[in-house]
């Protein structure tokens, strides 16, 4: 079969391989939807923790059970469509024994350090599917990843009902972070300077959906700013921006990735002085069962954040699409059905 690999720094290159073997506690998945996200670019940079050259890349993906191993132990049955938990943690070290799986060193990652979804066939853990609601289709699924990690982020943001929160960026991540605020009674400002995307969240609820040139920035101690800050674009500048928008006695959450060698510059005086929460979030604990009811729900109309669709021999161009930026979430399809 063919499959999308990591070879070398800078490359993703499409090459053949055979059907993996299935091992006791697996199952094998026919894929119907992978993801590309920013992970992927990182990875292909050599700029993910984890990540291994030589790897089918894609964590963001779903596909129907096609065949279970006799000795693993599951409730899954064939046919059953699920979305995977591409993070695997050792259930052994102290940050596993202490809930903290995502902090887990020894995590072992579904197409970042081991074999992932932009393959046709992959044999995942059956501890690391989930059955998906009938009301979720194939496609869908594959968010189920991303959607994930986000509801991490917001449960870091602990938004109330009326807080004013900003996001900066309506990439799928800033957006997911906005349906899940928007529908959880929040005010969403969002920032973000593509005027395709300024309008997709005007779509997914954004009170305000403004250009950076617009953002104007007031006197924080004397009751500007926002009660929570998502700052989802990773680079430094928003990053600092994050900072500066928050109001006294908010929560600022980078959920962005940043290139690992990238500093910015903070005053500890004035996050003292606004008595400044700032967080992180990395990955996804506790999210995927989460994530799929969400999609089943409906509340959201997440399938707009699905811009182009390719199947996986067409993965040169989907790559192409998604590293230019112009589209969402850019999803390839192994298999269609
Ligand atoms: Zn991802
Ligand atoms: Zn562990």
């Amino acid at each position: 079969m063919k499959v999308a690999y990591w070879e070398t720094k800078g490359k993703i290159n499409m090459v053949d391989r055979k059907i993996p073997d299935l091992k006791p506690g697996e199952v094998m998945v026919r894929v119907t939807s992978s993801g590309l996200c920013g992970t992927d670019l990182h990875i292909c940079h050599g700029e993910t923790p984890h990540a291994s050259p030589q790897v089918t890349i894609g964590h963001e993906f779903a596909g129907y059970v096609e065949s279970i191993h006799p000795e693993t132990k599951t409730t899954l049955t064939t046919g059953q469509l699920v979305s995977i938990d591409p993070n695997c943690p050792c259930h052994a070290c102290t940050f596993c024994r202490n809930k903290k799986y995502h902090l887990c060193p020894n995590l072992s990652c579904i197409g970042v350090s081991v074999n992932g979804g932009m393959a046709k066939y992959v044999a995942v853990p059956a501890s690391a599917a989930y059955a998906v609601p009938s009301t979720v289709g194939p496609e869908l699924a594959s968010l189920a990843e991303p959607l994930s990690c986000v509801i991490h982020a917001v449960d870091m943001g602990s938004i109330k009902s009326g807080d004013n929160v900003l996001i900066m960026g309506a990439g799928p991540i800033g957006l997911m972070t906005l349906g899940l605020c928007s529908t959880g009674g929040a005010s969403v400002t969002m920032v973000e300077p593509s005027e395709m995307r300024r309008g997709k969240a005007k779509e997914f609820g954004a009170a305000k959906a403004i250009h950076p040139d617009e953002l104007k920035l007031g006197d924080p101690c004397m009751g500007w700013g926002y009660d929570v800050v998502f700052e989802c674009v990773g680079r430094p500048e928003t990053m600092g921006t994050a900072v500066n928008c928050a109001k006294a006695g908010g929560t600022v959450v980078w959920v962005g990735v940043a290139k690992p060698d990238v500093t910015i510059p903070v005053s500890p005086f004035d996050v003292y002085r606004r008595e400044l929460t700032i967080k992180s979030t990395y990955t996804n604990p506790f999210g995927m069962e989460r994530a799929v009811k969400i999609l089943g729900e409906g509340k959201v109309n997440w399938k707009a954040l699905i811009s182009h669709t390719f199947t996986l021999d067409e993965f040169d161009k989907a790559w192409e699409v998604f590293t230019s930026g112009t589209g969402l979430k850019v999803c390839v399809r192994p298999s269609l059905d």
